[in-house]
């Protein structure tokens, strides 16, 4: 069987005929040097002379990949814990409503916190998380999101470290699912239906 994703029939045809992997919009190597040098620009905002001391809350399941990118590029002491929320859940392709399904268990009152997760689309999932993180007592609450989706409209929040802007597609990759597959594709490419 051939190990590359765009050599191998059976993976390219995971859900069927459709919907399926279309155009790659990022490739591995372009998301490999962005998470370095965002880990960069995050590791020198927040150290502070001697002191780092900085929680990660990772929104899963969408920011796994990133999140292992991101934090070994970050050689620092970083606790990190995970919340799991869904907007767009299953096989559906527009938002639902944000719904926590798992709490963080880290404490967060008094700390400086950043939220990470795959993608900012309508920024209801971090307005969500960002807000209650806040009202926990977290000392900050700053956002970084691997794509800043591209809408007409204005959004809820801004992230405050973005990978890459992508257009207002439907996209899959590197974390990203449709109905929790794709997830392990190594780059972001868009779902064709
Ligand atoms: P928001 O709450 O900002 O509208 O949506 C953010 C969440 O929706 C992300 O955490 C992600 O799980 C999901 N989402 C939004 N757009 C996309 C997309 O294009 N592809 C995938 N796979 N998930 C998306
Ligand atoms: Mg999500």
């Amino acid at each position: 069987m051939a190990d590359r994703w765009d050599q191998n029939p059976v993976a390219l045809k995971t859900v069927g005929d459709n919907p399926r992997l279309g155009q790659v919009l990022i490739s591995q190597t372009q998301i490999a040097e962005r998470v370095k040098d965002l880990a960069g620009e995050i590791i020198r905002s927040y150290h502070q002379g001697e002191s780092f001391d900085l929680v990660i809350v990772a929104i899963m399941t969408g920011s796994l990949i990133f999140l292992a990118d991101l934090v070994r590029a970050m050689p620092l002491p970083i606790r990190i814990a995970i919340m799991m929320v869904s907007n767009y859940p299953g096989a559906s392709m527009e938002s639902k409503g944000v719904k926590i399904n798992y709490d963080v268990k880290e404490e967060i009152s008094g700390k400086h916190v950043l939220v990470v997760d795959d993608i900012l689309d309508t920024g209801q999932t971090l307005f969500t998380v960002a807000a209650l993180l806040r009202e926990r007592g977290a000392k900050s609450v700053r956002t970084c999101v691997l794509l800043d989706k591209l809408l007409p409209e204005p959004k809820c929040i801004a992230a405050d470290f973005v990978g890459f802007q992508v257009p207002n597609k439907f996209v899959v990759g590197y974390g990203l699912d449709y109905d929790n597959l794709f997830r392990n594709y190594p780059a972001i490419a868009v779902l064709e239906v």
